[in-house]
């Protein structure tokens, strides 16, 4: 019954989630909104008001022709504001149980999930538009999911080089690991999902395939491309949340544990929410570190995030943000 916003609530909306993006410390968004939102974005463009860079995903579902025309709407090579890969939905949450498993819940013995395709779709699908020069991205949070967005990256036809990636991969079988880096697909994962999944995924998932969930390090180890993110609003926006998940696997008072084996380094955890989301947009020759010719996209922040206690991390306040070289954030004149 709620009708759709107006072309101004629109347009409020999306100067509120930027407002709060840059105040973490955001430079670069992906982002998956209705194309009324792209063409809200457009404007701020124009009117040298767009405080992040922002890499629009298109439906995978929706037909190929429509998909063409959103491409050529706006210049790819535009480096604040262009569209970006297909997002496509294998299957739905571990919380719902609409998780797509290769075996039912632990919680839920006649429930493996809800795939969104049948292999034959989904494979068509993909090739037709791989096809057609675009990226492909699968949500996949079940096991199941992961294998079929893989088998569906594996046809003849969808090329190693295309960066196609798996989005979130919270369960993966480990026996499907490798076929990540053999097919050149990127592992897209936001560590902080563990902080809120840890209170039910072993309920969820059973002791066995909770210890080889959110297996950040195992991906690392295989050599697949890992790129982090935060997944806002359904997690806040801060990265520094994911940040102290990905290098301790602890809930944010400190006093539970899930399977720490799979925790990463600081060092691995600020390459991957840098360059190893630049190398999933393609920008790794221009984004993710500070080096001459690079973009002038950078952070002040409050503490040594490579010294400071690890939950001294959760309380990290950015000072300023730096897009371009351009200040679109400063914490003294944004003081609540
Ligand atoms: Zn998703």
């Amino acid at each position: 019954m709620i009708p759709p916003p107006t072309h101004e609530e629109r347009r409020r909306g999306d100067e509120l989630a930027i407002a709060d993006a840059v105040s973490h410390g955001i430079t670069s968004v992906q982002d998956f909104s209705d194309w009324e939102d792209f063409l809200v974005f457009e404007d701020m463009e124009k009117e040298g008001a767009l405080k992040v860079r922002i890499t629009e995903w298109l439906p995978f579902k929706d037909p190929l022709s429509e998909l063409i025309k959103m491409r050529t709407h706006h210049d790819l090579d535009d480096p604040m504001l262009h569209t970006g890969f297909l997002k496509g939905f294998m299957d739905g949450s571990l919380g719902s149980r609409t998780a797509a498993m290769k075996a039912p819940f632990a919680d839920d013995p006649k429930n493996s999930g809800l795939p969104q395709y049948t292999q034959a779709q989904l494979n068509a699908m993909a090739v037709e538009r791989a096809k057609a020069g675009f990226q492909l991205g699968f949500h996949a949070i079940g096991d199941k999911a992961a294998a079929m967005a893989l088998d569906a990256y594996a046809q003849p036809g969808i090329s190693t080089t295309a960066r196609n990636r798996i989005e979130h991969a919270q369960v993966v079988d480990p026996a499907d690991i490798p076929r990540f880096k053999q097919l050149g697909v990127i592992a897209s994962m936001q560590p902080n999902h563990l902080l809120t999944d840890m209170n039910w995924a072993e309920d969820r998932l059973g002791p066995t395939r909770a210890a080889y969930s959110y297996a950040w390090k195992a991906f690392l180890d295989a050599g697949v491309p890992l790129a982090f993110g935060t997944d806002y609003p359904v997690e806040p926006v801060t990265p520094f949340r994911g940040l102290y998940a990905a290098v301790t696997r602890m809930n944010e008072s400190g006093t539970k544990a899930y399977y720490p084996e799979n925790k990463i380094t600081r060092g691995q955890a600020l390459y991957t929410y840098t360059q190893g989301s630049a190398y999933a947009e393609f920008a790794e020759k221009h984004k993710g570190k500070l080096a001459p010719g690079f973009d002038a996209d950078f952070v002040l922040v409050d503490r040594d995030l490579y010294k400071v206690d690890a939950p001294a991390i959760l309380k990290t306040n950015v000072l300023e943000t730096f897009v371009a070289g351009k200040q679109t954030y400063i914490a003294s004149a944004n003081a609540q």
